[in-house]
């Protein structure tokens, strides 16, 4: 899907509506509209990539900040001490139903092991 027709570009640019949790220069992050725990935020770059198999070598800095966001994420909405989940889906068969990269930030339930 090009960067065009993508729903979190869309997101990211405001033409969609999002309940916004977080931005900075190079990451977005909101509420997930169906979510599957009591908190679920959906942590993106800026950048439209696809999926994790399209990661380039200059994405890591990116990647990381991805992962600290979510960790600044969850002490601010106080779910750091009573666990959290992060996920990232890559490919259909594994979950993925939008074709740009997003971490999932889960909480506020028991997570299980292995997951579905
Ligand atoms: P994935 O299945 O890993 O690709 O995750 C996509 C996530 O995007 C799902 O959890 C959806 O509920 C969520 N989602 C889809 N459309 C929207 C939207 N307009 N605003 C917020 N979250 C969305
Ligand atoms: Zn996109």
């Amino acid at each position: 899907m090009s960067e065009k027709e993508c729903l979190f570009c869309k997101i990211i640019s405001g033409d969609i509506p999002s309940n916004k949790v977080y931005e900075d220069d190079s990451l977005f992050a909101f509420y997930d509209i169906d979510p599957k725990a009591p908190e679920h935020i959906l942590i993106v770059p800026k950048k439209h990539i696809s999926r994790i198999d399209e990661l380039e070598e200059e994405d890591i800095e990116l990647v990381g900040k991805i992962i600290f966001a979510a960790k600044k994420i969850a002490q601010e909405k106080n779910v750091k001490e009573s666990s959290y989940r992060l996920v990232f889906n890559n490919g259909v068969l594994a979950g993925q139903a939008v074709f740009h990269i997003h971490l999932h930030l889960l909480a506020g339930r028991r997570m299980h092991w292995p997951p579905g």
